[in-house]
């Protein structure tokens, strides 16, 4: 049982597997380590594109602390000359040179003051700050704590509550005698322009923010984020994390964002400042380009993959297939016996001619051997039908023409004789010359009978024997009662000894029959008239020729006599 399940799960593979599956297979395979090396190197290509924009992404954020770092370090520059200026006179003098030195050129300092080391405000270029306490600021404290220049982070101003960043520069460092403290306001509109200008890329968001986490900067289509806290914007809660909690001044992390994009972010620290610019990527919309470019390339590796199999497909048809189904077909129609099928090898791939050459040859000798064998039948259909001693139609084929004969009679409503002839006497013919004589006998009668019937338009056939028969088409009995007398006449005439006969030579009898057929009658109903008649003839002595119904007896000169 599982022997012919096995057999026919075969079976089901080769229909599964044929060749034109095969081939497939086969370009597939062929293909498949092109494909698959093209996808590699689409891929690198991909991972390199995105290094490469990460590492320029990296390069702005550089770049862009770096401007930031400038703008600092202005502030620091003008706090240290600040400090120079308070150091070296008193409060009203230092003041007067303050507010003549503060430059134009650095839009993003607001206010430059002095502060007394308990936080008063002495001076300002900003009349308004004058008497502010600035003692409470965390800033404050630091500079005098660390006697180095502070950047503040993010707060809101005394005066008029807006956010705003300090700087502070604590006297001391210059003139450790003098407890007084330089403080500018920074103006921080500045900081997000220059990060505007920096920024302003697709998928590219750079913010600046203090040490808590807080937004300084941002580019002006985010200003919204200004002053809050980098921990509640979802997106950036990682950046916060990740970024502020490095200690290194620059680095970069990729990271799937809360709504499931994959950004990339470097970041770098502000130097001399607790703040972080960070520069946050959206791949998918820097990588989308490079994807739509690898995509393009897929398409086109998959057409090509389509049109290589299609190719192979068309090929296996058209070279394979294509010549098997016409040599199948002509194998069909030869096989119907249509003997004239040939493979048109024109038609065909060279490899396959030989195959066509063989099979036409082969299809030309089934064919030669087909007309021979017709021949052959035909032949044997003849010899079946001819008596081999006398060359004349045997019982059958006499029987046969009898049947045509009467059919065409019967059609054309013409007469139809029959003579029946036994030879007299035959037995003691053999018995005195023995039997190859009496065969010679027969045959030399065979030919007298053959002449005769080519004369009269008859057919003659030994009907068995010893005894022939002689078929008249459109003879009536006169005409047939000659024939018959002829017959008989020129057997006598051959002169063939018959010593026990009392003849001497060898005669025969001939019975005479005539009609014209009709439904009512057979064929053999003829037969048994000229039967009958020829038993009357032996009946009157032999050598003589009767009519059905009448008799005519013949006398030794051959003369008919009415009976
Ligand atoms: P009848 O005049 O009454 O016809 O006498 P007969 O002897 O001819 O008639 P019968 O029917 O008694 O004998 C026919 C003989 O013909 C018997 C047989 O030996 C002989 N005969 C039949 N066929 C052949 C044959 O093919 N060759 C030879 N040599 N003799 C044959
Ligand atoms: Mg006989
Ligand atoms: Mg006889």
């Amino acid at each position: 049982m599982s022997g012919v399940t096995f057999n026919r799960n075969r079976v089901k593979l080769k229909k599964l597997l044929g060749i034109r599956a095969r081939l497939a297979l086969l370009a597939v395979i062929l293909v498949a380590p092109l494909m698959l090396e093209r996808a590699r190197s689409l891929e690198y290509t991909r991972a390199k594109q995105i290094a490469a924009a990460s590492e320029e992404f990296a390069n702005i954020t550089q770049h862009s602390a770096d401007t930031q770092r400038e703008v600092i370090s202005s502030v620091e520059t003008m706090l240290k000359s600040a400090a120079y200026i308070r150091a070296s006179g008193g409060i009203a003098r230092s003041c007067e040179i303050l507010r003549a030195s503060l430059p134009t050129n650095l839009p993003w300092i607001r206010s430059i003051m002095f502060v007394s080391k308990d936080g008063l405000v002495q001076c300002s270029t900003l009349n308004m700050q004058v008497g502010l306490s600035l003692g409470d600021r965390e800033y404050f404290k630091k500079t005098q704590a660390t006697r180095d220049f502070v950047f503040s982070d993010y707060l809101f101003g005394k005066t008029n509550g807006r956010p705003m960043m300090m700087a502070a520069y604590p006297v001391a460092a210059i003139n450790p005698e003098e407890d007084a403290v330089v403080v500018a306001g920074i103006n921080i509109d500045w900081l997000s322009k220059i990060m505007t200008n920096l920024g302003g890329r697709p998928g590219i968001s750079s913010l600046l923010v203090d040490s808590t986490g807080v937004v300084i900067a941002a580019p002006s289509d985010q200003s919204s984020m200004i002053g809050r806290p980098l921990d509640n914007v979802p997106l950036l809660a990682a950046i916060a994390e990740k970024a502020l909690g490095s200690d290194a001044p620059t680095g970069s992390l990729s990271f799937t964002a809360s709504d499931g994009s994959k950004r990339t972010i470097s970041f770098a620290r502000i130097p001399g400042t607790q703040s972080r610019l960070i520069v946050s990527i959206d791949e998918a919309r820097v990588t989308a380009a490079i994807n739509r470019e690898i995509r393009t390339a897929y398409l086109q590796l998959g057409f090509v993959c389509l049109f290589v199999l299609l190719g192979a497909l068309v090929g296996a048809e058209k070279l394979i297939i294509g010549p098997i189904e016409l040599m199948t077909g002509m194998a069909r129609r030869f096989g119907e016996g249509d003997w004239s099928a040939r493979v048109a090898r024109s038609r065909l791939p060279s490899e396959f001619v030989p195959l066509a050459r063989a099979f036409n040859a082969m299809a030309a000798q089934l064919s030669q051997r087909e007309r021979e064998l017709v021949a052959t039948n035909d032949r044997l259909t003849v010899m079946a039908s001819i008596d081999m001693l006398s060359g004349l139609a045997n019982r059958r084929g006499f029987q046969s023409r009898l049947d045509f004969e009467w059919m065409k009679a019967q059609q054309y409503d013409s007469e139809l004789s029959l003579l029946m002839i036994d030879v007299d006497h035959f037995k003691l013919y053999n018995d005195t010359y023995g039997h190859p004589e009496g065969d010679a006998c027969l045959s030399r009668l065979g030919e007298t009978l053959a002449v005769i019937a080519a004369d009269t338009m008859g057919f003659a056939g030994r009907y068995g024997g010893e005894e022939f028969c002689l078929l008249l088409p459109n003879t009536e009995t006169a005409r047939a009662l000659e024939i018959g007398e002829m017959v008989r006449a020129a057997v006598q005439g051959l002169g063939l000894p018959h010593a026990t006969s009392s003849h001497q030579t060898v005669t025969v009898s001939v019975g005479v029959a005539c009609t014209k057929p009709n439904d009512s009658q057979r064929p053999g109903d003829l037969i048994e008239a000229a039967d009958a008649a020829l038993y009357a003839a032996k009946h009157r002595g032999r050598n003589a020729v009767v009519e059905h119904g009448f008799v005519r007896m013949v006398d030794e000169a051959g003369m008919a006599l009415a009976g």
